[in-house]
């Protein structure tokens, strides 16, 4: 099978194919001093030592790797007694992190075959085994997940070698998992995510032998565990490529596993109107992080259950239930069911709460209520949130821009802007919620900024 891959020039050894240094564009120049040093330290000192993994990849492919992994045939601690600053992490598996002021190393000796990859502990008979953990650099490269992710820059040599065929798919730009797909998907499930995770960062197209176990397969996510699915997703959403790994998960079938409700909503969206929320969220999320500006996952995550909140809250209102408690009762009920999937942390919750439920007052257009908005500490995240919703309707434009100038008028200026409303506009807009006119409490406090923040507090 190698025979054929063999590039002009490549020579064999074992299992790999042998680019060398003439042949491939990994030019030492781009690799952080952390890991030369870590990687000629082990040289001299007469282990096998490689840059391996998404670093030789992105390194292949011209970009700039965001870390840089080492794999050796040195055990953790042969590599600790190398480097002063290294400390061992890791129970069944452990790693060597090698500190260089900000920069860590990761050095992992090579894993044997036994080792299913997915990070969780390997049970038999209910007890935790940490058998058959090291390996040969073979078998290291046959239990990575895809041929693009198992080439190994060997710093003895400065060859690349490839032992699964992973140079032919970096150049035809395909995404092959490594083995039997099946098989690889049931050792670990959330491969099927990194899948469309990497043909979305890199814009590789995958095999369509690693795709097709897709449809039988994608329940097993179900099983995986709620706090990787968490991890997972903020690296397909706030990674800079967010929109395009969104249409991967959609393109292959995998959305409904993890965002089971989103899924649903999509399917019933008639007037595309969630769509197109999803996917601006998606690509404003991916332009601030182009920019270097803050994202938070609360904000994507919001968009993500919008749709779902407001169906529940519909049918709720359609049976006769107030708006107010309905879209509470809607928006708890749709987050508890989506952690139980994704873990999506407790600080983020609450936020995207506070998102939904400011959606309703900001048509509340009464002095007291805009100064307490205005005070509000999630007013930002909210009002952006309302901005991407107003893109799509024009009753939710005239607010928005309303908001934008709230937020630069004195408090003369807003109390002259609210006097020029028409006395209609508290109304509900877009199924949000309702809320029933409060009598107003006459002089319990005045209005003015200070209080108002105070106000918002409680
Ligand atoms: P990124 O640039 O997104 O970090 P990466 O390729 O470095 O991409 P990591 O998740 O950091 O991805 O994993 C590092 C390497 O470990 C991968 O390149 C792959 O070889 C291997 N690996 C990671 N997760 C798995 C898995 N679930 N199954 C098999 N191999 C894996
Ligand atoms: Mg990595």
């Amino acid at each position: 099978m190698n025979e054929e891959r063999i590039a002009h020039g490549a020579a064999v050894d074992g299992a790999f194919q042998v680019i060398p240094r003439a042949e491939h564009g990994v030019s030492r120049k781009r690799i952080s001093t952390g890991a030369l040093r870590v990687l000629y330290r082990l040289h001299e000192s007469g282990f096998r030592a490689c840059l391996v993994g998404g670093a030789v990849r992105d390194l292949l492919l011209g970009g700039h790797p965001k870390d840089f992994d080492v794999a050796t045939d040195a055990t953790p601690e042969q590599v600790r007694a190398l480097f002063r600053n290294c400390r061992l992490i890791g129970r069944r598996f452990r790693l060597a992190h090698v500190v260089f002021g900000r920069e860590i190393v990761e050095v992992a000796t090579f894993r044997g075959s036994g080792d299913d990859g997915n990070g969780d502990r390997h049970l038999v008979d209910g007890r935790i085994v940490r058998d058959n953990v090291y390996g040969t650099i073979e078998e290291d490269a046959l239990r990575r997940d895809f041929t693009i992710n198992a080439l190994y820059y060997d710093i003895a040599d400065f060859s690349v070698r490839d032992a699964v065929g992973g140079m032919a798919d970096l150049q035809r730009r395909v995404l092959r998992l490594i083995g039997d797909p099946a098989q690889r998907y049931r050792e670990d499930p959330v491969r099927m995510l990194r899948a469309a995770r990497f043909a979305a960062k890199l814009g590789f197209e995958i095999a369509p032998e690693t795709a097709a176990p897709f449809a039988d397969l994608g329940p097993l996510l179900a099983e995986a565990a709620p706090a990787r699915l968490f991890d997972e997703s903020l690296k397909l959403f706030m990674a800079g490529h967010g929109l395009a790994s969104f249409r991967e998960l959609e393109r292959h079938g995998l959305l409904g596993h993890v965002f089971p409700e989103t899924a649903k909503a999509l399917a019933h969206d008639a007037d595309g109107a969630f769509r197109r929320l999803v996917e601006r969220t998606f690509a404003s999320t991916d332009a601030r992080v182009r920019e270097d500006k803050p994202v938070t996952p609360a904000f994507l995550f919001a968009a993500l259950l919008w749709g779902p909140a407001c169906r529940r809250a519909q049918a709720a209102i359609d049976d006769g239930a107030d708006a107010a408690t309905a879209w509470q009762n809607a928006a708890a009920r749709v987050l508890r069911e989506q952690v139980q999937r994704v873990a999506v942390p407790r600080r983020f919750t609450l936020v995207i709460e506070e998102i939904w439920a400011m959606q309703p007052r900001f048509a509340q257009r009464t002095k007291k209520r805009v100064l307490r908005l205005l005070g509000h500490p999630r007013f930002r995240a909210a009002y952006d949130f309302l901005m991407l919703r107003a893109d799509d309707s024009p009753e939710l434009a005239e607010l928005g821009a309303w908001w934008t100038q709230a937020q630069e008028a004195t408090e003369v200026e807003l109390s002259e802007t609210l006097q020029a409303l028409p006395p209609t506009v508290d109304a509900a807009v877009d199924g949000a919620p309702r809320k029933r006119p409060r009598r107003r409490r006459r002089g319990r406090r005045r209005g003015g900024a200070a209080a108002t923040v105070a106000d918002a507090a409680d």
